[in-house]
């Protein structure tokens, strides 16, 4: 039987560790680190992340500065708030919440956000500085997977590591985490042909579809490590990964579970980058 890679308790023990090093931070160089989250419009999903990141800033003592604008709000308004906020000092990481209502989603918002300020790590330095192995900011979820790998000490050198999702903000960021860590990647996608036997040789898998219980238990290796980012609401308010979860805990090693699993780490690791980005400051 799997053991659960449980995310909300490493996520506790990380944010403990971040609250020390904002308190060391405001000790010895009177920096206190601050995000400032901006949001257009009412979606009801995005405010609900949005309250949630901005609770857990305030847990580890971060600043954080909310901008709530209307769905109206023009591209030039925006962009002139983003202006503002690089320049401001006490504002070390900037997180505009996606997607952008109507006109301005095809604003490039990320490519406004001064690097040194992209917490999200979404920004096309950020994800270039990871390609070629430079220290900066990682997109947050695949951040967290590798912090929950690290947490059981696994050794990715020579493993067969599946990424089940390509999209720019998980499945493509951590596929270069898993190489950059000596794995043998592997990406799948919608058009990627028999994914059964793809799957099925995976020491690890990490699974970004969003679809429910899209990977069959026993489409997983005897003693693999599932990491499963799907959020998946069902019928029923029910939500699940994109794992079926207890078909594949009988065969994995390790994995998540959803809620619980991937999720809290990546808002954990938003107050991570943002703590780095104050300690640049230093
Ligand atoms: P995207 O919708 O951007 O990407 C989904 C990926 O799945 C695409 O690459 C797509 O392939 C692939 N896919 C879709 N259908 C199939 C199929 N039938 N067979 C194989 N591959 C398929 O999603 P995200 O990466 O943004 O998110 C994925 C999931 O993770 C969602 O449930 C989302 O809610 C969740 N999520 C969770 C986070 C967390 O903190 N836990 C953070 C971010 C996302 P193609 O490119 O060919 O279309």
């Amino acid at each position: 039987m799997a053991k659960i890679l449980d995310g909300k308790a490493l996520s506790e023990k990380l944010k403990a560790q971040l609250a020390q090093e904002v308190k060391k931070l405001q000790d010895k160089s009177g920096i206190t680190p601050g995000l400032a989250v901006v949001i257009v419009g009412e979606d009801p999903a995005s405010q609900i992340y949005v309250r949630g990141k901005v609770r857990a800033c305030e847990k580890v003592g971060i600043q954080s500065f909310h901008h709530a604008l209307p769905a109206e709000t023009s591209a030039d308004l925006l962009k002139h708030l983003i202006e503002q906020l690089n320049q401001d000092p006490q504002v070390h990481g900037i997180l505009v919440q996606l997607p952008l209502p109507g006109a301005l989603k095809d604003l490039k918002v990320t490519e406004l956000i001064n690097p040194e300020k992209d917490v999200d790590g979404f920004h096309p330095i950020s994800l270039g500085r990871l390609i070629t192995g430079e220290k900066g900011f990682r997109s947050c979820t695949p951040f967290g997977m590798m912090k929950m790998l690290e947490s059981i000490d696994y050794d990715l050198a020579g493993k067969e590591a599946v990424v089940l999702g390509r999209s720019n903000i998980v499945g493509k960021p951590m596929g270069m985490m898993l190489l950059e860590k000596n794995a043998t990647v592997t990406y799948c996608h919608s058009k990627t042909k028999n994914l059964e036997e793809k799957i099925k040789a995976a020491d690890v898998l990490v699974a970004a579809v969003g679809r429910p219980n899209f990977v069959p238990g026993d489409w997983i290796k005897q003693g693999a490590v599932v990491l499963d980012v799907g959020i998946n609401r069902l019928a029923d308010g029910k939500v699940v990964g994109d794992v079926d979860f207890e078909g594949a805990s009988k065969r994995a090693s390790y994995i998540t579970p959803v809620p619980g699993g991937v999720g809290p780490m990546t808002i954990t690791m938003l107050l991570w980058n943002t703590v780095e980005a104050a300690k640049n400051k230093e």
